[in-house]
């Protein structure tokens, strides 16, 4: 059963200085103060954003992001649109369209500009995509508890769970980046304080039970309150330092009814509190070192919702082998290179090309995989095939496939009439395609190691998912879904994981790469629109696995 997650904002540093006396337990934690606003946090206090609604959209007053970060705006009669100036640096808004070009970079939104009265509205996302790009100090946009965050204020990531086990009830509190707490008993509760400016705070419904009642925040301070049930007789802490992004303090609460054999906490207590933090432990696969080469990858699950993509002859439809190919490779990247995966969808929904492209430049992905299955008329023709983006000259074959892909032709770029916007939007790719042809190399020799490769495993087209990705990005065609074999094939676990296997190891020599590469190897662009341009082949090492 998914828990309903109540997102709750807590309170200031000020508050700490307030005794615990004070503290009470909040009433209607569920809605924060100002819920349906932003509240701003900063070295200076907070102060409240408010939010509109307009046209669907949660949209913020230019006025008032004039007023809490220094910007002026102007109108832009010739260009219609905006013109946002902060710390002297310009942000510029299509009129028209969910764009914003800053110093040449364009990124999107989720909704252009809107005028309301005497005022223009942007959408929130505007705070993140793109002020934060130019503000100093940063910006941290928050959207689940709705904070934003301004400079170095400490406000971590707190996440409860709850496990019910036999004669104890156990709270897991996950806190991101590591940050000193301590627990204490007050009379009816435990309460967790936690050595921060506030809480970003996650926390279920509590179904309450013998030794539960409750947990909330508390509402004047960066702590959350327990509130413990009539038959509590006795609690345990462990702490443990999971990595060095995350800490986890585990609070056992024991019933009266047990004798005090259960299982004990998962770790070895530690002394919290503690004076300092918990060490900060070199991330994993620190040998990799300078590991933020490689932060982010965005997987791409093809088509999806009503566009179905291509189908086998027995039924299966390309959409759900993408979807369920880029799960489990989530799954292993996360736990094999320890960096973030985000999918495009998680579901079975429709999505737009270049939405897809903009969510991975929105998540500043270090690298966009988009994951397909091919389909042919000959049913004949097999193989696992990968894709850069081509932008001018391509094969016939490449021209059938992107066009299948992409449901129709890709238009020349940079046509005369084009806004510069996007123009700019569809030139994102180009300056990352040498390392997204490296980034093809390295996928299509792992890939051979472990499947059958087409006869040109390695191809350009000009597949519209690559064009607005401001990162190396690449397109798999994992196998040919209209070929009986391959369609049962890309149904199989163990094809499955032959292509999740390969892509992680893929994943770790192109991170090799690239320390490599800014360590030693000079820039050497590659022409755009050959025809069939040679893929630099990077020195790989051999595979750490296995
Ligand atoms: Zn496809």
């Amino acid at each position: 059963m998914r828990a309903i997650r109540l997102l709750v904002v807590a309170g200031l540093i000020l508050a700490a200085l307030i005794g615990a006396a004070v503290l009470r337990p909040s009433s209607g934690s569920a809605q924060p103060p100002g819920a349906s606003g932003y509240l701003v946090l900063s070295k200076e206090g907070r102060q409240p954003l408010a939010v509109a609604l307009l046209n669907g959209h949660e949209m913020v007053s230019l006025d008032d992001v004039g007023r809490l970060f220094g910007a002026t705006v102007k109108e832009d009669q010739v260009a219609r649109g905006l013109v946002v100036t902060v710390q002297g640096k310009t942000i510029a808004l299509s009129g028209t369209q969910g764009l914003a070009s800053i110093g040449g970079r364009v990124v999107s939104l989720s909704t252009p500009p809107a005028r309301s009265g005497s005022s223009w509205f942007v959408p929130v996302d505007f705070i993140d995509r793109a002020l934060a790009l130019v503000y100093e100090p940063k910006l941290d946009v928050r959207t689940r508890s709705r904070l934003i965050v301004v400079g170095d204020v400490r406000v971590p990531r707190v996440a409860l769970r709850v496990e019910p086990q036999a004669g104890q009830t156990r709270l897991i509190i996950d806190i991101a980046p590591p940050t000193a707490h301590s627990v204490v008993q007050e009379p009816g509760r435990l309460i967790v304080r936690v050595d921060a400016d506030a809480l970003d705070a996650e926390l279920p419904t509590i179904v309450p039970n013998d030794v539960l009642r409750a947990a909330h925040l508390t509402p004047n301070a960066p702590a959350i309150g327990i509130e413990l049930g009539p038959r509590f007789s006795t609690y345990r802490t462990a702490d443990n330092v999971l990595d060095a992004n995350q800490s986890r303090l585990t609070i056992d609460l024991v019933s009266s009814e047990t004798r005090i054999t259960s299982t004990p906490p998962p770790v070895t207590p530690s002394p919290f509190p503690a004076p300092t933090p918990p060490p900060a432990r070199p991330p994993m696969f620190a040998e990799n070192a300078p590991a933020n080469m490689l932060r982010t990858i965005v997987l791409d699950p093809g088509h999806g919702g009503e566009k179905e993509g291509a189908h086998g002859p027995g039924g299966s439809l390309e959409k759900h082998i993408t979807l369920a190919i880029a799960k489990q490779l989530k799954t292993a990247l996360e736990a094999k290179l320890g960096v973030r995966v985000l999918l495009t969808r998680e579901d079975d929904r429709l999505m737009k090309l270049d939405e897809r492209a903009a969510f991975a430049n929105n998540n500043k992905a270090d690298i966009f995989i988009s994951l397909h299955t091919n389909a042919s008329v000959r049913s004949s023709i097999t193989g696992t095939s990968v894709y850069y983006l081509s932008l001018s000259d391509y094969t016939d074959e490449a021209r059938r496939v992107a066009i299948a892909e992409n449901g129709q032709a890709l238009p020349t770029i940079a046509g005369a009439d084009r806004q510069v916007e996007l123009i700019l939007w569809e030139m994102a790719q180009v300056q990352h395609i040498e390392q997204s042809a490296a980034l093809a190399g390295v996928i299509e020799r792992r890939l051979g190691e472990r499947v059958k490769m087409n006869s040109r495993a390695i191809q350009q087209a000009p597949f519209r998912v690559l064009v607005g990705a401001n990162m190396p990005a690449v397109l798999v065609e994992m196998g040919f879904i209209s070929n009986p074999g391959e369609e049962k094939q890309l149904n199989s676990p163990a094809f499955q994981q032959a292509i999740v296997q390969s892509l992680v190891a893929s994943m770790v020599s192109f991170r090799e790469y690239l320390e490599g590469r800014r360590a030693t190897a000079p820039h050497v662009p590659v022409p755009v629109g050959a025809p069939r341009p040679s893929v630099p082949q990077p020195q790989l090492p051999e595979p750490r696995e296995r």
